[in-house]
């Protein structure tokens, strides 16, 4: 099968989140299974650097009127995996974060520059033949490709089979209806059967109504999208795919996050030979200007310190970690006063808080390898990575109950399956006590050992998920 998948962020060309890790995982994994797999992704100058071998550049004109561009094609770094690239200085020549400018604030034309990259998909599977690769099946990530199966299915000709998959519900890429005429979308596509989302045009909603089958990342996270709470008014559009809506758990790249091989790390540890872990906690302590303590019981954070990582209540919660004589390591960037709070909270306890705002991918490996345990009290979890990536690395995630969170960690109450801490609801006390109990757990060795042995033990590498989607992929195409 020849399958195309849409992004605007894939790993390791450019990533601001989880997309990024998926987009460039799932399209490596279902090639290890034997499919002829391609991703197209838009040419921020970072990705134009990155991508391996990039050449053989196609002219495609101005195809929506805001700037000429041309289609490129290469591989992604260190792999055989084949990406296209377009090349639009006028629309991505724009150095830093894919969607915002320095200061944080949105492009104002971002509707033209993600309704390139859905223009150009639809291109390709219309033109394929031409190119020598006719997708049999088009897989669009979140509203940024949204616009590509209504592309598809608003035009005569050829399509493949097309399949949108909704990340994070959170963004739904939402634009003033007068942008329409600019996207090249006729008229009658402004409805609520079409992009229609509350008098504006909602690409996610493009993409849920007009692709063939839309999925999410968990399967606890679809049934939460078909709530009125949880569905930020897609619910109706949702429930309305029937059957054609469903949920995957998202794998981990366990070749890129494996601490047996972490060039990122001090020392390398696993199951069998758990050692590097104590070393690697020495250094993160030390890094991080934290008390050397090796008996602390040392929290990672590793997030978007945003109000739907629950980052707020992470602030009311410390004074529980730090009186349960507990550290705090914190990676990540996000809103403004959050961010200056925990800041802040780093300066009144430098020997016990270590803040670090920013986007850096190797401490990141530092955190999940030195911690002893990761918070994630997200309000919403679509699927979740970092709590995978944790329990690999044998730190026990302290997590709410809530989407991918709540299909990937068992909680320590759990006899012969625990692998963390779960609490339900997105409140200062529940995620307080959640820590006092991995506190107290922490101080038991034996029970921290067996609970860690057992999250190490866990398999989510990216295999069974992709054969999911493959199974999915051929019962459309
Ligand atoms: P989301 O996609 O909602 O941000 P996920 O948990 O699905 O959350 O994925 C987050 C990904 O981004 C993980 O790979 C995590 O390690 C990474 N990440 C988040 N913030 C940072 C940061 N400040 N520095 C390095 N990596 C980060």
């Amino acid at each position: 099968m020849r399958i195309l998948s849409v992004a605007s962020e894939v790993y390791p060309l450019v990533k601001t989140g989880g997309l990024a890790d998926v987009a460039g995982a799932l399209p490596a994994a279902l090639a290890a299974l034997g499919e002829d797999v391609r991703i197209l992704v838009p040419g921020y100058p970072a990705v134009l650097d990155a991508t391996e071998g990039l050449g053989g550049w196609l002219p495609l004109g101005d195809p929506l009127g805001a700037g000429e561009c041309r289609l490129g094609l290469g591989r992604l770094p260190g792999t055989t995996l084949r990406v296209w690239v377009i090349e639009c200085p006028t629309l991505y020549g724009r150095p830093g974060n894919p969607y915002s400018d320095a200061a944080g604030a949105d492009w104002p034309d971002n509707h033209l520059r993600f309704a390139l990259l859905a223009r150009v998909a639809a291109l390709v599977c219309e033109a394929g033949a031409l190119l020598g690769w006719p997708p049999d099946l088009l897989h669009a990530h979140d509203w940024q490709a949204g616009l590509a199966p209504a592309y598809l299915a608003l035009r005569a000709g050829r399509r493949p089979a097309t399949v949108f998959t909704i990340h994070n519900i959170q963004f739904p890429g939402i634009f003033p209806a007068a942008a329409l005429p600019a996207l090249g979308l006729p008229r009658e596509s402004y409805s609520i059967n079409g992009v229609e989302y509350h008098g504006n045009v909602s690409f996610l909603k493009a993409g849920l109504y007009y692709a063939d089958h839309v999925n999410t990342v968990s399967p606890t996270y679809a049934l939460e999208l078909l709530t009125p709470e949880g569905g930020s008014g897609f619910h109706g559009a949702l429930a309305a795919k029937g059957d054609r809506f469903s949920g995957i758990l998202n794998g981990i790249d366990t070749a890129l996050w494996n601490p047996a091989r972490d060039a990122a790390i001090a020392v390398p540890f696993s199951a069998a030979a758990l050692q590097g872990k104590a070393i690697d906690k020495a250094a993160l302590q030390r890094e991080a200007g934290l008390a050397p303590q090796a008996e602390a019981p040392l929290f990672g954070v590793i997030s978007r310190l945003t109000g739907q990582k629950g980052m707020d209540l992470l602030v009311g919660a410390l004074p529980e970690l730090l009186a349960g004589g507990g550290q705090l390591v914190l990676l990540g960037t996000g809103e403004r006063p959050i961010e200056a709070t925990l800041l802040a909270a780093a300066q009144a306890h430098p020997r016990h808080v270590h803040v670090r705002i920013g986007y850096d991918e190797a401490f990141a490996h530092r955190i999940q390898a030195g911690s002893d345990a990761l918070l994630v009290p997200s309000r919403h979890e679509p699927c979740g990575l970092t709590q995978l990536y944790a329990m690999r690395y044998g730190t026990l995630p302290v997590a709410r109950r809530t989407g991918g969170l709540a299909d990937s960690v068992v909680d320590a109450a759990v006899p012969g399956a625990a692998t963390g801490f779960l609490f339900d609801r997105g409140t200062v006390p529940e995620l307080a006590a959640a820590i006092r109990r991995a506190s107290a757990a922490y101080h038991d060795p034996a029970g921290w050992g067996r609970l860690r042995e057992r999250a190490m033990q866990q398999d989510f590498s990216w295999d069974a998920s992709a054969r999911r989607y493959l199974e999915l992929f051929r019962s459309l195409a």
